[in-house]
């Protein structure tokens, strides 16, 4: 069958063999039609693509690793460019950069990187796409030492809704490279991102502690003391069901509770301090204290659901755990139907803090603090609505004690205009907009937490 648009890369139909693939998302409960999936090779497909969908008055949307959970890569009736094929990661161990194509995943660009001794913050799970990801902030376990990935990136090479090719840095279209940094796929198709790389491990220290639901409370009023004394240690505390994993004493299988999260970067001494500190403040029902490849923690939390899965999500950011908030949290935990769904909490702070709030758009203040998860993740679509509806209630509770109840851009299913707005606050929100206009004025890439061009 001849291309349907007139560029040589592979073009999926419906019908075609590899359609249905290509056109699922990591959400099993999206179930989308795309006229085109376009598998793009480079950034003359993109601009292919683009003409095409001007010219033919289609939809446009832009799928990295498809991870958004309200599956804003893929909508019915429209020009898909798919950039799963483009994840070459290319690292020069003397400048200590990486140059990733766009449609890279979390796994390509840490195996790249590690090979050299070198790593760049980026998330906490290997399947991820480094293309929504960064967009939209990008945090993980080294996001204490290092910052978000946003604070690491020196240039984007990005495919504008009228087709040019332009390279955004600090000293070229700066404007862009602000709003790149956290503004999400809003003002253009990046086909390759330029970051900077910090060594990192091989072997990096992790600390799991797990304790029963009935101790949630003292585990995070611990949590809440230990975060000052940290340093550079990643910190996530989730709220969750103990799973069948061989960490995991047979007896403790399906627990609810939360499990304490410890990265550590500074060495195996320091680790074992604060695990025994963990040990004897609060001694945990289990815990899986051990050096671990930085590759293996990167994949750490791969079990904590599985592409297919149906599933749902929002946040807040909180500064802190006071002790309404931990009330609330602790409350709502046993009221979730899947036991695959969870509350993950991550910490942002160190290094998170030393970017000034103005100088990138990241959508979160950067004071230490907390971006809560509120995760419905659900092996058959029965459980879902029981879920979602758990989300929504769990959020509604947590909303007087957040300090941007927005959330995170990238933990949004739903992308509601008023979120959005609030996500990035008045000023970065209006900056934005102006850039917007400036770069995409017909709001070709509005699949995705949509900012108005102004
Ligand atoms: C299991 C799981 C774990 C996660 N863990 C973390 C974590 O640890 N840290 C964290 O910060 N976030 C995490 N996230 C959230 C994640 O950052 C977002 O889902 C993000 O949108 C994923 O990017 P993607 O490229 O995979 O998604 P996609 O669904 O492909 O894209 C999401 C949005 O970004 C746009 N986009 C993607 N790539 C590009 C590109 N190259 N150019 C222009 N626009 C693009 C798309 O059009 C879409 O609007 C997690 C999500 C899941 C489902």
């Amino acid at each position: 069958m001849p291309p349907i648009i007139d560029t040589p890369c592979p073009q999926l139909v419906p019908g075609d063999p590899g359609y249905d693939d290509a056109r699922r998302v990591w959400n099993g409960e999206i179930d989308r039609k795309p006229a085109v999936i376009a598998q793009v090779t480079g950034p003359a497909d993109v601009t292919a693509c683009l003409a095409h969908a001007r010219a033919h008055g289609l939809d446009v949307t832009v799928r990295g690793g498809g991870h958004n959970l309200g599956g804003a890569a893929v909508a019915d009736g429209a020009v898909l460019i798919d950039l799963s094929g483009l994840r070459t990661v290319h690292v020069d161990p003397d400048t200590r950069t990486a140059r990733v194509a766009g449609g890279a995943t979390n796994a390509d660009l840490d195996a790249a990187t590690q090979a050299h001794g070198l790593a760049v913050p980026a998330g906490t799970y290997s399947d991820t796409g480094i293309g929504g990801l960064t967009l939209g902030g990008g945090f993980g376990w080294l996001t204490a030492k290092h910052g978000l990935a946003v604070d690491n990136l020196i240039s984007a090479e990005v495919v504008l809704a009228d087709g040019r090719v332009v390279r955004a840095s600090a000293d070229s279209h700066p404007d862009l490279f602000w709003a790149l940094r956290g503004g999400g796929g809003n003002f253009g198709v990046v086909t390759e991102f330029e970051f900077r790389l910090h060594p990192v491990g091989p072997l990096v220290d992790v600390g799991l502690f797990f304790w029963e639901l009935e101790r949630g409370a003292e585990a995070l009023r611990f949590v809440r003391d230990l975060v000052p004394t940290l340093g550079n240690t990643g910190l996530m505390i989730v709220g969750m069901t103990a799973p069948p994993a061989p960490f995991v004493p047979e007896e403790h299988h399906g627990k609810l509770g939360y499990s304490l999260i410890l990265a550590g970067f500074d060495g195996t001494e320091a680790h074992a301090a604060l695990a025994r500190r963990v040990r004897d403040t609060l001694p945990p029902l289990f815990e899986l204290v051990t050096p671990l490849p930085y590759t293996e923690l990167q994949k750490m939390l791969d079990g904590i659901g599985f592409r297919g899965n149906y599933a749902y999500e929002k946040s807040v950011y909180v500064e802190d755990f006071s002790d309404g908030l931990i009330d609330v949290l602790v409350a709502n935990l046993p009221a979730k139907a899947s036991p695959m769904s969870a509350t993950p909490i991550a910490l942002l702070g160190g290094a998170y803090t030393d970017t000034p709030d103005h100088s990138t758009a990241f959508g979160g203040i950067r004071r230490t603090g907390f971006v809560v998860g509120l995760t419905a993740i659900c092996p058959v679509p029965e459980l879902l609505p029981a879920d979602r509806a758990w989300v929504r209630s769990h959020w509604e509770q947590l909303l007087p004690y957040a300090s941007n109840t927005g959330g995170y851009v990238n933990f949004m299913s739903d992308y509601e205009q008023d979120r959005v707005k609030v996500t990035y606050g008045p000023l970065k929100y209006e900056r934005l907009a102006r850039i917007k206009a400036a770069y995409d004025p017909d709001n070709v890439f509005h699949h995705n937490g949509n900012i108005k061009p102004r």
